[in-house]
């Protein structure tokens, strides 16, 4: 058991956007053109809808109860009550996206029903590697964000980050995927090195320690970053953002084939699948590249994707 005790902190207010700033970046959208850069195009120039899978709405839902639990006083934070938790926050889920209701055809009760106890077997994952009573968060599901070399603005949503009584930074992402971890965990940790930058370049401080709990193997994997590596990071996503930068100039989003596919949406448009892209949509590519920072974003999935 790892937990300690921690402080609490106001959560993170989203950044104006300074005038400086000409376009603006999340992890997710990093990682899919380091991954692919036509998957980058697929979900951030066409858009393509992606109907998430019974996988990745379990994500959400465990991602929702953990958020809640902590609302509960520290001992009270239990296995029950985050088994109690599932089932209230399925059902606002539901409401508030509806469409997630047709993940089981005919509301099948018994599938419903099946899809709520795995969700708990997950969060009985949690369990095994942590214990709530002893933590408090500083923040959780915060969106943070910084800019970096002057005109590019890097955010996302963190799932938790602790604060210990010396101040130092923990960040913390949970994941509840059963795809093989080897095939994601770099995608992870690219994802905690920019929340590492972000914090770094925004408080001053280079988080101790980012975590990655897997809650379907309960393990954890600590990682523990350095300035300099967060230096070189900082290089790497401006390079990154200057590629996607030449790449929609150039209309010239290439396909990059990997183990990755097998969890891709779109390998029906993917030539590496014999499908046919969309036609480049020019009006989403001269679109303002700050659109997305104008307003808060929907929150993670919290899938792993
Ligand atoms: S199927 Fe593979 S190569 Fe094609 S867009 Fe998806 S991730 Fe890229």
């Amino acid at each position: 058991m790892t937990a300690e005790p921690v402080t609490t902190q106001q959560q993170t207010a989203p950044a104006q956007v300074p005038p400086t700033v000409r376009a603006s970046l999340s992890p997710s959208r990093a990682a899919d053109f380091k991954t692919c850069p036509l998957l980058y195009r697929f979900r951030s120039i066409d858009r393509l809808p992606e109907r998430p899978s019974v996988e990745q709405v379990r994500g959400t839902l465990v991602h929702a109860v953990l958020e809640r639990l902590f609302d509960l006083p520290a001992a009270g934070r239990t296995p029950t009550a985050a088994g109690d938790l599932v089932a209230p926050q399925w059902d606002r889920l539901v409401t508030e996206q509806p469409e997630l209701a047709g993940l089981f055809p005919g509301d099948d009760p018994a599938a419903v029903a099946e899809f709520l106890r795995s969700a708990t077997a997950l969060l009985d994952g949690y369990f095994t590697v942590e214990d709530p009573r002893r933590l408090e968060p500083a923040e959780r599901e915060s969106l943070i964000s910084a800019v970096v070399d002057d005109e590019l603005l890097i955010r996302g949503y963190l799932d938790r980050l602790d604060v210990a009584p010396d101040g130092a930074l923990r960040v913390v992402d949970y994941k509840t995927g059963g795809a093989p971890r080897e095939a994601f965990e770099a995608r992870a940790l690219f994802q905690l090195k920019f929340y590492a930058l972000v914090l770094w370049r925004t408080r001053g401080v280079v988080p101790r320690v980012l975590r990655l709990l897997y809650l379907r193997d309960a393990e954890v994997c600590d990682y523990t970053p350095d300035a300099e590596e967060l230096e070189r990071f900082e290089r790497t996503v401006v390079a990154l953002w200057r590629a996607i930068e030449q790449a929609t100039e150039r209309r010239d989003f290439r396909p990059r084939p990997s183990r990755l596919c097998d969890w891709c949406s779109h390998q029906a448009h993917c030539p590496t699948f014999g499908g046919t892209p969309p036609p480049f949509p020019e009006s989403a590519a001269s679109a303002d590249p700050l659109r997305d920072a104008r307003s808060r974003p929907a929150p993670p999935p919290g899938a792993d994707e």
